[in-house]
């Protein structure tokens, strides 16, 4: 049997409303309840963004306080990541919850477009999360919309900036950045492995190409990411019904290739990530 394969939920992102989809968690206890859900469906890393009392993305750090102790008390074991991104807030105060000392927290190390805007992580901000998270032991996930962000990263882990082994998110299929196209996957997880070889990588795709990408990183051996955040629809007419669902699409998929999916304490073994006193 093949290595375990980790599935991060991703549960609410920055974007997703109500109005795309009534499943998409907003309130903190929704966002417990549904990351319940989906720990139970087979997910053992949680991404975590926020959203302020109208519903719209916030930084705050009391937010994410609230938001990490109901996971950690609903959802014993399971690992708390938490977003640094931009699209809910700027500068510094992107990372403002990282003494919270979560297990993991996101970390993007380049610029890029989005959609509709640039998304701006200028080298001294990406230097200063990437300060914060050492001083805080927290682990970063490397999300790399580009090709230039997984060769950042591995020079940043070689001059001591960032501690490793590197965990790489690849991101796909987010428009004006790289499509989802398994090719450049390929050519993505060649240089993660020439640049930094005892990395570990995990893949995920934006709306409809969530599914796919979800077979590709399974199928290539790498972990996975599903929920909202990224897509919230199970095919193009059908809206999925919860996080949960789409975690359990993806734990099908290990099925599907023989890959048995990480508990907690798997995943945290295998991430490098201290085992937490239940
Ligand atoms: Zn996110």
């Amino acid at each position: 049997m093949s290595h375990p394969c980790i599935i991060c939920v991703a549960i609410t992102g920055s974007l997703p409303t109500k109005a795309d989809n009534p499943a998409v968690p907003i309130s903190i206890s929704e966002q417990v309840e549904s990351t319940h859900e989906s720990f139970e469906a087979g997910a053992s890393i949680a991404h975590c963004h926020v959203r302020d009392d109208e519903g719209k993305p916030t930084s705050d750090p009391e937010h994410f306080a609230r938001l990490k102790e109901g996971i950690e008390r609903h959802c014993p074991g399971m690992i708390v990541q938490l977003s640094t991104g931009g699209r809910s807030g700027a500068g510094q105060a992107r990372g403002g919850m990282l003494p919270l000392k979560p297990d993991m927290a996101s970390l993007s190390v380049g610029s890029n477009n989005f959609p509709t805007r640039v998304y701006e992580n200028p080298p001294d901000l990406v230097d200063w999360l990437a300060s914060e998270m050492l001083r805080n032991d927290v682990k970063p996930e490397i999300e790399a919309f580009d090709l230039s962000h997984v060769i950042q990263a591995a020079i940043m882990q070689r001059d001591g900036r960032l501690k490793g082994p590197l965990y790489v998110q690849f991101v796909m299929g987010v428009k004006n950045a790289m499509p989802a196209d398994e090719r450049i996957l390929d050519i993505y997880i060649e240089t993660l492995k020439r640049y930094a070889p005892d990395a570990t990588w995990c893949a995920a795709g934006i709306g409809a190409a969530q599914l796919v990408v979800n077979e590709w990183a399974i199928a290539k051996g790498g972990h996975t990411r599903a929920g909202l955040e990224d897509n919230v629809r199970l095919d193009r007419t059908t809206l999925a019904p919860s996080n949960a669902a789409l975690v359990k699409r993806a734990v099908a998929i290990c099925e599907r290739y023989d890959r048995p999916v990480a508990d907690w304490k798997t995943a945290r073994r295998m991430l490098g990530l201290r085992m937490p006193d239940l």
